[in-house]
């Protein structure tokens, strides 16, 4: 049975403590409650929204009108070589619970602070791993037909932190089914201690963020001639042969760190992310972000785009 609420700030279920009210707000953690949670939204005629661990979301200082349904928690079964974990688990502990096993290849889930479901959406990634490269299967439900199914990785649509689920709302990942590798538990022990140590030399840890707000922008997508832009702005060289442009250069590069709306500024650190530094709102952060691709656009004419989910606006 679900305990659905009434005005719950939903702030303090993200990880940039931001956000008004949701109109309803319900805790699930199987397809049995998915169901039921869906099933007052369609009673109540109001939309829902799917939250994990709310580390890539900004929520509207008015909040959400609508339901929001938080999948949260879960178990992680290891079968053999393979990992089989439910959407609310936390990426950190999955990957904890792979390398107890002695398995290799999900190390990097330590660095994303989401869920799996959030990771699958997002093809989340980090040190050169990302979900695409340890999915086997995807267990999904529809929101509209409210029957679950199964996707297989081509089906998934992974590509740079996207997904076929960006293209349909109405399919909610339920558990994912991860293929690893039987490694040596020393090497693995290094590599997790590695990351760590990189991550907190290079990214604001442990502040109030919601990780990178813009993609980096791929050189297909930039709309220029890479040639062109690079004889234009020396300083890209480095990025010609590289797939992508990142964005925390191109806003760094354009003078942008340490600009501040509010309570929100952008990290000295990683100028992708823009911290709430005390009480920031979400319209300080969207007059920030307004300001970051102005400042790229102007600078070298090209767009960023965020990667951050808005709720509520
Ligand atoms: C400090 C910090 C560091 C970060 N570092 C990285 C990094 O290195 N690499 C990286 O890729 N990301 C990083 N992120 C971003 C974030 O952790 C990932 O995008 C993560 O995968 C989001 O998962 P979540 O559970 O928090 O999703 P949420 O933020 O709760 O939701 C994000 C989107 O996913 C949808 N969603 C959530 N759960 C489901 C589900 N079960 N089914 C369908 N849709 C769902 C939501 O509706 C929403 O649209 C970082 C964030 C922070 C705060």
């Amino acid at each position: 049975m679900i305990a659905i609420k009434e005005d719950v700030i939903l702030a303090p279920y993200t990880i940039y403590k931001i956000g008004g009210a949701a109109r309803y707000f319900v805790e699930v953690k199987n397809a049995e409650e998915l169901r039921e949670a869906l099933a007052y939204a369609v009673e109540k005629s109001v939309l829902f929204f799917i939250l994990g661990a709310g580390s890539n979301v900004l929520v509207s200082d008015k909040g959400f009108d609508g339901m929001v349904i938080h999948i949260t928690g879960g178990s992680v079964l290891v079968e053999g070589e393979r990992l089989v974990v439910d959407a609310g688990v936390m990426m950190a502990r999955a990957a904890g619970e792979a390398v107890r096993a002695g398995l290799t290849g999900f190390e990097w889930g330590i660095g994303v602070p989401g869920t799996i479901g959030g990771s699958v959406r997002g093809n989340a990634g980090c040190f050169g791993g990302e979900m695409k490269d340890v999915v086997e299967s995807v267990e999904v439900f529809n929101a509209l037909s409210l029957k679950p199914f199964t996707l297989n990785p081509s089906q998934c649509g992974f590509a740079y932190r996207h997904s076929v689920f960006k293209l349909h709302p109405e399919w909610i990942v339920l558990a994912a089914t991860l293929q690893l590798q039987n490694g040596d538990p020393a090497v693995v022990q290094e590599r997790i201690r590695k990351i760590t140590k990189e991550r907190l030399e290079k990214q604001a840890i442990g502040t109030k963020s919601c990780g990178c707000i813009f993609k980096n922008i791929s050189w297909e997508d930039a709309g220029v001639e890479r040639e062109d832009l690079v004889a234009r702005f020396p300083e890209l060289t480095p990025f010609r042969d590289r797939p992508n442009i990142p964005a925390s250069f191109l806003i760094d590069t354009a003078g942008m760190k340490g600009a501040r709306a509010g309570d929100a500024v952008i990290s000295l650190k990683h100028a992708n992310f823009f911290l709430n530094e005390g009480n920031a709102t979400a319209g300080d952060v969207i007059r920030l972000v307004a300001d970051a691709k102005d400042a790229v656009m102007k600078k070298y004419g090209l767009a960023l785009k965020e990667e951050i989910q808005y709720i509520g606006f």
